[in-house]
């Protein structure tokens, strides 16, 4: 049987080995924690996260980290760091759902607590408590270095396929972070301007980690995946897992954003007033009225005019759209 139906069965726990070197614990299911137990003395472990499937539909980071898990079980990936490794949303993914009560990556940092007990709010707590639980091992306490990769795909295509979303934070992002961003070929870096609920902006809130939310390409179920279009963020994640800092950048400068508004939905009337097919990064003209409800509407006003996940059919009280302004 194959990891990915065997993580899928809940049987991967008592079938998956790993190679002396490494000292595996399973945290919950679907939560991996991986120790290396030798490094040269010379390197100094750091701590990496890489989740996937908090959106139970986004399959291509899920297919991503079971060939990780798979590597890392064979020997044929070295493991340099502290890594835990999280398939976010299980009872989704069997699904082929995004959620199945509510979106588990509006909930974290607390924010579990604004909705009904269901499977995405028991989840965003027991995902919360293994972070804290994982921050406090005496291997990830030593380390300096803290970085978490939250891989998405995204509903729509997109101008720019793959892009990373920074959370909003205090302290400067840490170059090294950014320059792995870049290295590893993606399109473009959004720069979040507000606190949110995101699992990556938790783990940088409460845990000063580099985080961001990795959106690898367009969602599509379990087996029409062609990996390769997301081999160069497999491949930078090998080489960040076995500390070799190999990755250099083969495509033109990333472009880079940051998020100047966010379109609320508060209505049943709410109104986007693009096409459904409209991509993300889109440039729309100045003064377009790209939403509506009643007593608000927004207009693009120059050079905020990026749309990013227009989406009217998200819930009362969510985000319908996020606008941008490029920098230079
Ligand atoms: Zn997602």
């Amino acid at each position: 049987m194959d990891l990915l139906t065997l993580l899928l069965e809940n049987k991967i726990e008592d079938t998956l080995c790993f190679p002396p070197t490494i000292k595996s614990s399973w945290l919950a299911e679907g939560v991996l924690q991986l120790l290396p137990q030798e490094r040269p003395q010379e390197k100094k472990a750091d701590t990496l996260i890489i989740s996937a499937g908090i959106h139970g539909n986004e399959t291509a980071p899920v297919e991503i980290l079971i060939q990780l898990v798979s590597q890392l079980a064979q020997g044929s990936l070295p493991l340099q760091h502290n890594l835990l490794l999280i398939f976010g949303n299980l009872p989704a993914m069997r699904e082929g759902r995004r959620y199945l009560d509510n979106d588990l990556n509006r909930m974290f940092g607390g924010r579990h607590q604004n909705f009904p007990l269901g499977n995405e709010s028991s989840r965003a707590i027991e995902l919360e408590a293994i972070i804290r639980q994982f921050f406090s091992e005496p291997a990830v306490m030593a380390s300096t270095k803290h970085r978490h990769f939250d891989l998405h795909t995204a509903i729509r295509g997109s101008c720019h396929e793959q892009f990373a979303l920074l959370p909003y934070q205090t302290r400067e992002y840490a170059d090294d972070f950014l320059q792995w961003l870049e290295d590893s070929d993606i399109d473009a870096l959004v720069f979040h301007n507000t606190a949110g609920g995101t699992f990556s902006h938790f783990t940088s809130e409460h845990f000063n980690a580099d985080s961001c939310t990795l959106e690898v390409g367009k969602a599509r179920p379990f087996g029409q995946n062609d990996l390769a279009r997301f081999s160069n963020i497999t491949a930078a994640l090998q080489d960040l897992v076995a500390g070799s800092c190999a990755i250099k950048r083969d495509k033109p400068a990333l472009k880079r954003y940051r998020v100047v508004d966010a379109i609320i939905k508060q209505h049943d009337s709410f109104q986007l007033n693009i096409p459904e097919d409209t991509k993300n990064f889109t440039a729309l003209p100045e003064s377009f009225e790209i939403a509506s409800q009643p007593n608000q509407s927004w207009k693009i006003t120059f050079p905020a005019n990026f749309i990013l996940f227009p989406n009217a059919r998200v819930a009362i009280g969510l985000r319908a759209g996020l606008l941008l302004v490029q920098l230079t």
